[in-house]
């Protein structure tokens, strides 16, 4: 297991954390702390300048090769890249769909004109993605998608008709990634196409979706003829759930480490209102601190036992266990904060709610557990994958 960086990536460090202390000031100061999760609907569009001006200084993309634009730091850098990013408190970034889902899906499946067409955008800053994976009756079973793609010959462009959901971001994105059936007659994971679509078109409506936060980062997206060229099909028709699967296995990688820094940022929160609120005198609250504290330590240690594992990034088996863990780690400590806070956590005035930082996160950390795959299904994979379990029985509907 390797605990440490090497001296190179601690100068790394130094570039990384001295490049975010002269840049993430003026304008962009404003936006410290700001557009995580359960935050996204603030300053987007200040957010969108910030992240031109991480482009400029070769800060997005960090974990692309080179040769596609990105700076092609090893995972090491990575890491560190995301850790130094929470702890100078940057904001949330509006780009990390391009950056980490579609990028890295292009690479991997794409053709050398989407990558030409598509990469610069998100590696600039200036074009913004989102996910249309979800439907109605389509989440933990993605494989049940009912959104249609038709090739029309006489025009050449493939028509989309059908809804996705829960699109996180849907109304600041130019482009969205879709998988929609390409043979309307295929069940399940087969006659599946992933498919780029601009967002900005006629056949496209963004519905938000109000939360009980009073926010909506995310929506209803409806396709009703809407359009996108014959070759913004990544792969063949088909290939769907290959691609699909593919990008979630992005999803699940090195991005999702820089999120202990930010998780740290709130223990800390947490830890300073126990102090100055007299909690902190509370042996049972002073209990439940000194486990999340732990329970952070261990989330680390696991995170560089996953990476220690693979010279690629690719992920091992312990890492079937992360999200799972952070997830519900995460669920506890909103509980906590509310638990600091004491009855002060129940105070609001009328809607549109004016929700403080604690409360906004207790509210959105239960949806840690839903998305990006929910703790019964985490819980599945673990079985199956990592302990080889019998499969659980699959029934295709119709
Ligand atoms: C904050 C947030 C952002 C999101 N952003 C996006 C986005 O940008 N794009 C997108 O496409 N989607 C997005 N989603 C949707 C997310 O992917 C789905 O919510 C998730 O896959 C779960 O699907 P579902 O909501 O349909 O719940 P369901 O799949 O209907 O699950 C309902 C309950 O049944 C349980 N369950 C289901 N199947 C099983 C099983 N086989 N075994 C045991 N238990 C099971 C689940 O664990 C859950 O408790 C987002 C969700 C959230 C909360």
């Amino acid at each position: 297991m390797r605990l440490q960086f090497s001296a190179e990536d601690e100068a790394f460090r130094q570039e990384v954390a001295g490049w975010l202390r002269d840049n993430l000031v003026g304008e962009f100061e404003q936006l410290k702390y700001r557009g995580g999760p359960g935050d996204e609907h603030m300053y987007p569009e200040q957010r969108k300048r910030w992240e031109r001006k991480l482009a400029q200084g070769g800060w997005t993309c960090v974990g692309w090769p080179r040769a596609h634009g990105g700076r092609g730091c090893s995972i090491e850098q990575q890491v560190i890249f995301f850790e130094e990013y929470a702890r100078a408190g940057a904001p949330g970034r509006v780009g990390h769909i391009g950056e980490g889902l579609t990028g890295p899906t292009l690479i991997a499946f794409g053709s050398e004109s989407q990558r030409a067409r598509y990469l610069p955008g998100i590696v600039a800053g200036t074009e913004f993605w989102c996910q249309g994976y979800s439907e109605p009756g389509a989440g933990s079973d993605l494989a049940n998608v009912k959104t249609k793609a038709r090739f029309d010959e006489q025009r050449g462009v493939w028509v989309l008709n059908g809804q996705k959901v829960w699109t996180s971001l849907a109304h600041e994105a130019d482009y969205c990634f879709v998988i929609a059936r390409t043979d309307p007659d295929s069940v399940a994971h087969q006659g599946l196409g992933f498919f780029l679509v601009k967002m900005d078109q006629p056949g496209i409506e963004v519905r938000p979706i109000q939360q009980i936060t009073g926010t909506s980062e995310f929506n209803e997206v409806f396709f009703d003829d809407a359009q996108c060229d014959a070759d913004d099909i990544v792969g063949q028709p088909g290939d769907g759930w290959k691609v699909a699967m593919g990008l979630l296995g992005f999803e699940r990688g090195v991005s999702t480490l820089g999120q202990q820094m930010a998780f740290q940022n709130e223990l800390d929160q947490i830890v300073a209102l126990a102090r100055a609120n007299g909690a902190a005198r509370d042996p049972a609250i002073r209990q439940r601190i000194a486990q999340a504290h732990i329970g952070l330590k261990i989330m680390r240690y696991n995170a560089m036992r996953m990476l220690s594992g693979s010279a690629d990034g690719s992920l091992q088996r312990e890492a079937l266990i992360y999200k799972l863990y952070w997830a519900s780690w995460h669920r506890d400590l909103g509980e906590l904060a509310m638990d600091v806070l004491g009855p002060e956590c129940d105070i609001l005035e009328g809607a549109p709610y004016q929700l403080s930082r604690l409360q906004s996160m207790y509210l959105f950390v239960r949806s840690d557990t839903i998305y990006g795959g929910t703790n019964q299904i985490q819980r599945n994979i673990i079985a199956e994958r990592g302990l080889g379990m019998p499969k659980e029985p699959k029934v295709a509907i119709r």
